[in-house]
């Protein structure tokens, strides 16, 4: 009986374990934590089909109707109401859905906890295994679903083209808290704020289960309790629900990359975060670590008695770049701009009428809210930006780079060729890479 070992309970590869054991491999998953510190305790958002497109029935009390946000400047002016594909968003409970995805694989998958991962066997040039604290054991196939941190993926030897280092910017360092809610049975508005007081992104809504203020406060620099408590001053202030009493804590990281170019190699894959399978602009990674955990299955299928080797698994990786991997390329590259603004500049984009809800819907193909565009509102807005010629700069160079990231990205070979795989990997990382620079520079110079 053939095995595969899927190294952490991310996600994308708990979901993977049941149909791969049905497929009749013998599946093991090693996690280092505990079984009851599995998951958030929160609630997080994802699109309303993702769960149903890989058939997975998630039990009604893990899932409720999202709360749909409404996007601010970092002055805390200029709102933008996200759009919520026709009301039918969901918020789902973070540890649910992690317990709903282990019942699932019990009896037919082996699950040990409290057992890491320390290193990938490597033999001749092929992972054979792992290596963990307990013991060595092998495996035709290893799923890495072991999140951000993975510590097999960055020692991969060169020949897998994945080592990718984690570079500054790479993710934010996050605090999740939930503090007492202030005020009447009114309920209170989900505000998410961009760029906010030195921060990159922060949030205050209601926190269902607790009663609660759920407060997101994110940055790519470790936050300082100098920084909290005035990113708290900024929240409190414009949210008049949210109250002083911590009542939990949490800190963890979230990928804002551009995804991982090469997702396989011989005897070995990886998925969800560890590959970086977050959308660049916000994190939000249930859905897209699901879906690429569904197609490698569906590679894996087609794979019958073939064995796992990087020419067989490559199909993978097309299909995720295809679905995915392009435009998340694209959108990491526009994200770019928005670094390059100063608060200032962003603040005039958001109080200009360049942007309101219907145009948002336009741009993020919403068809429900499209009737909301005030072309007037966007045609003033669009004369007063034309007359910042920093920002339309900026802005232009990012929209040029974003369309040829999305492009480059796509001319993956269709067929695993080493060296073809080589040179498309090498071009995509130095485009990737030294985007930023370029929109930093193009808005430097027009600043002049
Ligand atoms: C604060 C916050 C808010 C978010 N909001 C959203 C949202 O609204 N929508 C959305 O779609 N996504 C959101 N995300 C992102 C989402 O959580 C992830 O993208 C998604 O869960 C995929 O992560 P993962 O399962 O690959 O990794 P992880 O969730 O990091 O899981 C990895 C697992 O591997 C284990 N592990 C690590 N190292 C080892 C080892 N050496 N050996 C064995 N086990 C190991 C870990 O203990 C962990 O259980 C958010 C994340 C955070 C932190």
């Amino acid at each position: 009986m053939r095995k595969i070992i899927v190294i952490g309970a991310g996600i994308g590869g708990l979901y993977a374990a049941k149909p791969l054991s049905e497929m009749g491999y013998q599946v093991t998953v090693i996690e280092a934590r505990a079984r009851e510190d599995l998951g958030y305790p929160w609630y997080d958002s994802v699109a309303p089909t993702t769960f149903k497109d890989v058939g997975l029935d998630v039990p009604s009390d893990s899932v409720i109707p999202k709360q749909v946000l409404n996007y601010y400047a970092p002055s805390g002016e200029g709102k933008i109401k996200q759009p919520d594909r026709a009301g039918k968003s969901l918020d789902v409970h973070r540890e649910k859905l992690v317990r709903y995805l282990l019942s699932r694989l019990e009896p037919h998958c082996t699950l040990r906890f409290n057992e890491r991962v320390k290193e990938l066997l490597i033999e001749e040039g092929a992972v054979k295994g792992v290596v963990t604290d307990k013991e060595s054991l092998r495996a035709d196939l290893v799923i890495d679903a072991s999140g951000l941190f993975s510590p097999c993926r960055t020692a991969t030897p060169d020949s897998f083209f994945m080592n990718d280092p984690l570079h500054e910017n790479d993710y934010i360092v996050a605090y999740r808290e939930v503090y007492s809610r202030e005020g009447g049975d009114k309920e209170p508005r989900p505000n998410v704020y961009l760029y906010p007081v030195d921060l990159m992104l922060a949030w205050c809504k209601s926190e269902p289960d607790m009663g609660g203020m759920d407060v997101f406060l994110g940055s790519y620099e470790e936050i300082t309790a100098e920084g909290k408590a005035k990113a708290l001053d900024f929240l409190h202030a414009h949210n008049p629900a949210l109250g002083d009493k911590l009542l939990s804590t949490r800190k963890e990281c979230v990928p804002l990359r551009y995804p991982l170019g090469v997702l396989a190699a011989d005897g070995y894959a990886v998925v969800g975060n560890s590959a970086f399978m977050t959308q660049p602009f916000c994190g939000s990674g249930i859905e897209v670590s699901l879906k690429a955990a569904s197609d490698l299955v569906s590679v894996i299928r087609e794979l019958k008695e073939e064995p796992f080797t990087a020419a067989n698994l490559w199909k993978y990786t097309v299909l995720f770049v295809k679905r995915f991997g392009a435009y998340y390329a694209a959108q990491y590259v526009f994200r770019q701009a928005i670094e390059a603004l100063s608060p200032e500049d962003l603040d005039f984009i958001f109080t200009s009428g360049l942007f309101d809800k219907g145009i948002v819907a336009l741009a993020t193909f919403d068809k429900d809210h499209i009737k909301d565009v005030d072309f007037r509102g966007f045609f003033r807005g669009f004369l007063a930006a034309w007359h910042r010629k920093d920002i339309v700069t900026t802005l232009k160079s990012a929209l040029n780079r974003a369309v040829r990231a999305y492009l480059l990205t796509r001319t993956l070979p269709a067929k695993y060729d080493r060296e073809k795989v080589a040179t498309w990997k090498g071009q995509y990382d130095s485009f990737m890479r030294s985007a930023a620079g370029e929109i930093r520079q193009a808005y430097l110079e027009a600043k002049k």
